[in-house]
C-alpha cells in the first residue's frame, strides 16, 4: 500500500523500552513512573468498578470528573471552562492531541512546531494535509524561543502554533516574556495554540506554569493538554483531557466521538473523588523537584554535562566532549554497555538535528536513579 507516513518508523518510545528490557538495562528512556500510584487512587477504581460503573461513560467524559477540572483550573490558573461544552476527557494526552489537530487543520494550513518536539505532533499534521513549519531551539541558547524568527514564519497560511511548556524533551518552561511575545503575534490575526500541558504540575524551583487559561486573550484560541496519568503516576491508564472555548470543543466533540467515543468509566469516576484532595495535586512540584535534585546530584559526578531542567520529569545531558559518535550510537551503547536506557534527541526534530544531547527520565524511585547514576559512573 502507498503509506500515509512513509517518514515515520516505529516510535523512540517502543523502540528504546524493548530494547531495555531485552538487554536488562535501567530503563530511563520512555517517560513513566517505575512505582505504584497511589493505593487509596486504585482503591476508587475498585470501588467504582464495584458500584457499576463499568459502561460507556457519557461522550465528553463523566461530568463529576469534568466539574472536578474546572474547579481546579478556575482555582490555579483563574479561568472558567463550562464542563458541558468546554471540557472533554481524553484517552490520554496524546489522542487530545491528535483530536485538537484533526480538528483544526486543513490541507495546506501551516503549522508552527518548535523543535525538538514531541513525536506525535508531526504525523498528525501530515495526515491532514497539513505543512509542519518547524523552528529549531539551540541547547546554547537554553532552547529559548526567538519570537522575531516565529514571526517571520507567520503568513496567511498559518493555521496553528503548538507550544509545549514544561517542555518534552527540554524541560525548559514559558516565561512571562515568551507569554507576551505570543500574545503580540497572535493578536487580530486567525492562528489558534495547542498547548500540550501535560507536565503542568511537575515544575521546579517556584516557577509559576503559564498556562494558557490564565490569559483571556491566547485562552479563546486555545486548545490546553493535560494528563492525569502524569498527574497521578499512572501513564497506562491512558486518561487526559482537553480544555477549550466552546466554539472549538465543539469542533473537538464531533472527532473525539468517532475516534473514541468515550474514556474508560470507571477510572473517571475514581479521578474525580480522588482530585477533591488538591494535596494530591498541589503537592507533586516539591515531590518531583526532590528527585530531579537527587538525580542532578548523581548525573554531576558523571562525565556528563547537565542542562537545566525547569520542569518535567526529564533531564538532559550533553556528551559531545566524549565522542563522536551520533546521539542514536551512543544511546543505543550506553543502553547496552552501562546498562542504562535514554532518550537519543536528534528524534525530536524533523531533519535529525544531533546537538548531542540525551534525556534521561527521573520519575524513577530513588534507588533507580542510584543505581543508574553507579553504573554511568563505571562507563568508560
Ligand atoms: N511522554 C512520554 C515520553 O516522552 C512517553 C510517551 C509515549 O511513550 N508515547 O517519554
Amino acid at each position: 500500500i502507498t503509506s500515509k507516513l512513509p517518514q515515520v518508523g516505529t516510535t523512540i518510545f517502543t523502540t528504546m523500552s524493548a530494547l531495555a528490557a531485552e538487554v536488562g538495562a535501567i530503563n530511563l528512556s520512555q517517560g513513566f513512573p517505575d512505582y505504584d500510584c497511589s493505593p487509596e487512587l486504585i482503591e476508587l477504581v475498585n470501588k467504582a468498578m464495584k458500584d457499576g460503573h463499568n459502561q460507556y461513560a457519557p461522550m465528553a467524559g463523566v461530568k463529576a470528573l469534568r466539574n472536578q477540572i474546572a474547579y481546579k483550573t478556575q482555582k490555579l490558573y483563574g479561568a472558567s471552562y463550562d464542563p458541558d461544552t468546554e471540557i472533554t476527557i481524553t484517552a490520554g494526552g496524546t489522542q487530545a492531541i491528535f483530536t485538537a489537530i484533526s480538528a483544526i487543520v486543513h490541507p495546506n494550513d501551516e503549522v508552527i512546531v518548535f523543535e525538538p518536539a514531541f513525536d506525535c505532533y508531526a504525523p498528525a499534521i501530515k495526515l491532514m494535509g497539513g505543512v509542519v513549519k518547524s523552528l529549531e531551539l539551540e541547547p546554547g541558547n537554553n532552547y529559548r524561543i526567538d519570537w522575531a524568527m516565529v514571526k517571520k514564519l507567520i503568513n496567511n497560511r498559518t493555521k496553528l502554533i503548538i507550544l509545549n511548556s514544561p517542555h518534552n524533551p527540554t524541560a525548559t518552561i514559558l516565561h512571562e516574556q515568551d507569554i507576551n511575545e505570543l500574545s503580540a503575534i497572535v493578536k487580530n490575526q486567525n492562528i489558534f495554540i495547542l498547548s500540550d500541558e501535560v507536565y503542568e504540575h511537575l515544575i521546579y524551583d517556584g516557577e509559576v506554569h503559564h498556562s494558557m487559561a490564565r490569559y483571556p486573550e491566547l485562552r479563546q484560541r486555545s486548545f490546553i493538554v493535560a494528563s492525569f496519568g502524569k498527574l497521578f503516576h499512572a501513564t497506562g491508564w491512558k486518561v487526559g483531557y482537553c480544555l477549550a472555548p466552546a466554539y472549538l470543543m465543539h469542533e473537538f466533540k464531533k472527532i473525539h466521538q468517532f475516534l473514541v467515543f468515550s474514556v474508560n468509566s470507571a477510572v473517571q469516576y475514581a479521578i474525580a473523588e480522588y482530585l477533591k484532595n488538591e494535596d494530591t495535586y498541589l503537592n507533586l512540584p516539591a515531590f518531583f523537584q526532590q528527585k530531579r535534585d537527587h538525580f542532578r546530584n548523581g548525573l554531576a559526578a558523571t562525565q556528563f554535562e547537565l542542562l537545566p531542567s525547569s520542569g518535567s520529569y526529564f533531564q538532559s545531558v550533553k556528551y559531545g566532549h566524549l565522542t563522536d559518535e551520533s546521539d542514536t550510537t551512543f544511546a543505543l551503547r550506553l543502553t547496552k554497555e552501562a546498562g542504562v536506557a535514554c532518550i537519543p534527541t536528534s528524534v525530536f526534530y524533523t531533519k535529525g538535528t544531533d546537538h548531542r544531547v540525551l534525556r534521561f527520565c527521573f520519575a524513577k524511585k530513588q534507588e533507580t536513579l542510584d543505581d543508574a547514576v553507579n553504573r554511568l559512573l563505571d562507563f568508560k
